[in-house]
């Protein structure tokens, strides 16, 4: 378990490391390759009971580096996961994401401290899986649009989700942000009173991509109501 930076969180928690969704602008693929680490995915039964360890009630990213409900994720480790999580003692609040939503089971049904999202960046259509997590049976239901590589349509349809966060493409001058973009799902998060986290990325311009910066009175780092 590990302190991170990501903004909307406290910790990772790596008990499955490694993915094969392949995209390109993967920060993590390209860490444990800058470290001559396997990318392949691995399960650590030894790092099950970390959030039993920490006393103080936190947010955990769950398997920020894996996807827990790929195809390729064998059912068991996912299941021992989950047990870890329904069976914790503490007061945590975990966050799962992935890029297969329909892959979640309709009938099972998230203890109350899990946050269930999805990526969205545009790319193959994958705005689609919005209305997948929306069939989830969790508490709190997410979208994450990160990296945000382009316009998503507006019948999208944000209505009955729970948090949205924004974030844009570092690393990479690949793909320029318009805030365009950003301003439409803003429009769309207000209108129906989603709580947003927009990530500190979007309010910083980098030479490297040649991006402009938002407005930072703009800025709204809100997270969902989860009483
Ligand atoms: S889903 Fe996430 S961890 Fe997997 S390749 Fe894509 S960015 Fe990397």
């Amino acid at each position: 378990m590990n302190r991170t930076k990501i903004e909307w969180t406290n910790f990772s928690w790596n008990p499955v490391t490694g993915c094969k969704h392949g995209c390109w602008y993967c920060y993590a693929n390209r860490l444990f390759t800058r470290f001559h680490r396997s990318f392949e995915p691995t399960f650590y039964p030894d790092r099950l009971d970390e959030p039993y360890k920490l006393k103080k009630p936190s947010k955990i990213f769950v398997c920020s580096v894996a996807d827990l409900f790929a195809t390729w994720t064998l059912p068991y480790w996912r299941d021992m996961v989950l047990e870890v999580i329904e069976n914790c003692p503490i007061q945590h609040i975990f966050q799962l994401l992935t890029k297969n939503p329909e892959r979640i089971p309709t009938d099972y049904k998230f203890p109350n401290n899990v946050w269930v999202g999805t990526t969205v960046t545009n790319e193959n259509r994958d705005w689609r899986n919005i209305e997948m997590i929306k069939a989830v049976n969790a508490k709190v239901k997410f979208v994450s649009f990160e990296p945000l590589l382009g316009r998503i349509p507006h019948d999208s349809g944000l209505k009955g989700i729970d948090w949205v966060i924004i974030g844009k493409l570092t690393g990479s001058r690949r793909v320029k942000l318009d805030p365009e973009w950003v301003s439409e799902i803003l429009a769309e998060t207000k209108h129906y009173g989603i709580p947003v986290f927009m990530k500190d990325n979007l309010f910083q311009a980098t030479i490297k991509t040649q991006d402009e910066s938002l407005d930072s009175r703009e800025k709204q780092q809100e997270f969902p109501r989860n009483d």
